[in-house]
């Protein structure tokens, strides 16, 4: 019977697909994609032409019904994203819970991930990890959720863009405090590829420096907490951090 195959296509240099990646995209019937214009680049490369199915976060859910009618006629679909993993802060759940409910087989062809990429050369303890996508984009939102962190002991792995990047190390220095070392990895697999790994304060100090330090695609990791009997809980100094504020 005809299958979903979940693609993972490069995060920047064109020459990270698997062989089985591209054997799976030239015998698929049907390609969705979350943008078909950028999607149209990579699979030209490679030289394969097929039909093209828009889709991404906003129609996901009905037009994810069109593609499992197509399986079931016995049409083959590979899903593939912008960059990456599929469902990876990418589109493709609703689609692949909808195929699991109804038996219809699903097969992922694994690959590039900037998660993966980036924990994988950034020096921070990976034996267990936790992943936290994108922060949410309002002030407050941001604070609650780092907030919600301030005991986790796992290295975090957030995706950041430019325009929030030192915004969010501020708040990292204002939460989790000064010290809390950070790796920013930028631009993963393309020309200027770069790794910078600073206490929070000192990373912040390096992205203020120059605006050139905020450009370009960055996965941001903070270390974890570490457990210190002896230590004052970082929740009580920022709690006596606020009450400095209030007194005269
Ligand atoms: N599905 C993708 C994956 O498997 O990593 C992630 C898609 S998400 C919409 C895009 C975010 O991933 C970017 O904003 C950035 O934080 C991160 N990212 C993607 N490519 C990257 C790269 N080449 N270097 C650094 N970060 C990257």
């Amino acid at each position: 019977p005809a299958k979903l195959y979940i693609v993972a296509t490069p995060i920047g240099n064109i020459s990270d697909i698997s062989y089985r990646a591209i054997e799976t995209l030239q015998q698929v019937d049907v390609i969705a994609a979350e943008d078909t214009r950028h999607s149209g680049k990579l699979l030209s490369h490679y030289q394969i032409k097929k039909p093209m199915f828009p889709l991404h976060d906003h129609n996901e859910r009905e037009r994810g019904k069109v593609l499992i009618e197509k399986i079931k006629a016995g049409q083959s679909v590979a899903l593939i994203s912008d960059a990456g993993t599929p469902l990876i802060s990418d589109p493709g759940y609703h689609l692949v819970n909808e195929c699991r409910e109804k038996g219809v087989d699903i097969v992922p062809i694994p690959g590039a991930c900037a998660t993966i990429a980036a924990l994988s050369a950034a020096g921070l303890p990976t034996d267990r990890f936790s992943f936290e996508g994108f922060l949410p984009a309002k002030e407050k939102g941001k604070q609650d959720k780092l907030s919600a962190l301030i005991e986790e002991t796992r290295t975090m792995v957030f995706y950041e863009s430019p325009r929030r990047i030192t915004d969010t190390v501020q708040q990292v220095v204002n939460i989790l405090g000064a010290d809390r070392k950070i790796v920013i990895a930028r631009e993963l697999t393309k020309t200027f590829e770069s790794f910078y790994a600073l206490p929070a304060q000192e990373m912040l100090e390096w992205l203020k420096e120059d605006t050139n330090h905020c450009r370009g695609e960055f996965v941001l990791m903070i270390a974890g907490a570490v457990a210190d009997s002896e230590a004052i809980p970082q929740v009580a100094l920022n709690t006596l951090a606020l009450l400095k504020e209030q007194l005269p």
